[in-house]
């Protein structure tokens, strides 16, 4: 699970881009920290760049495919 200190600097917002899954290998869509919907394995992508494919170091094969979802979308600049 994502840890934080400060919960002031994190905002919350509720929108699909949260819900949408992502296949291994797929571009990100937003930079940000992806979560394994199955075996809850976190994972820092910048946008553009592939989400981790099968291989990637905790998924355990036998609880299912990879299902990478947006955990916490980062934001550049004032928002
Ligand atoms: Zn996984």
């Amino acid at each position: 699970m994502a840890l934080y200190q400060n919960g002031d600097e994190l905002a919350h917002k509720v929108d699909a881009c949260f819900d949408k899954v992502h296949s291994p290998g797929t571009a990100a869509p937003y930079s940000g920290i992806y979560i394994c919907a199955n075996c809850r394995d976190e994972y820092a992508c910048n946008a553009g760049d592939p989400l981790p494919p099968q291989n990637h170091r905790q998924h355990n094969p036998s609880t299912g495919a990879i299902r990478w979802k947006l955990l916490i979308q980062t934001q550049n600049g004032p928002s």
